[in-house]
């Protein structure tokens, strides 16, 4: 493992396999896994294995796998069968944005016509 993890962390032990999820997708460097209680269709939570706690802890030197969640998101999108109709990804980013597990993910949401703007 070259990625730093943290050991109190939710994600990363999901990373680990200490917690049980149910995997969508895997790279070498991103996770992909249905979210446990979903808000639409599909509700796939996509994350860096690193452990990087949040959008504003993005820098220079971590940030390159954000560009492999997206394209991460584009290959579920097709192999579930929602890019054609589309989909949502959202970040949550600290207190006001609603961030609840304190390592970076997106949620990838489809299956039924979302709406905006969200509450
Ligand atoms: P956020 O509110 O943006 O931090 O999103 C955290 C998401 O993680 C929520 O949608 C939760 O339902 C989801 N979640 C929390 N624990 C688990 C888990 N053990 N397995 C899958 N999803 C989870
Ligand atoms: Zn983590």
């Amino acid at each position: 493992m070259c990625y730093k993890t943290d050991e109190n962390c939710l994600f990363c032990k999901i990373v680990k396999g200490d917690i049980p999820s149910t995997k969508v997708y895997e790279t070498e460097k991103v996770y992909a896994f249905r979210d446990i209680e979903p808000q639409a269709p599909q509700h796939i939570i996509i994350i860096p294995k690193e452990h990087i706690a949040s959008a504003n802890d993005l820098n220079g030197e971590n940030a390159e796998v954000i560009s492999e969640v997206f394209v991460a998101a584009a290959h579920i999108a097709k192999i579930e069968g929602f890019a054609d109709n589309g989909y949502r990804i959202v970040n949550n980013c600290g207190n006001d944005g609603g961030q609840t597990v304190g390592h970076i993910h997106f949620h990838l949401l489809a299956g039924r016509n979302l709406q905006w703007p969200p509450g």
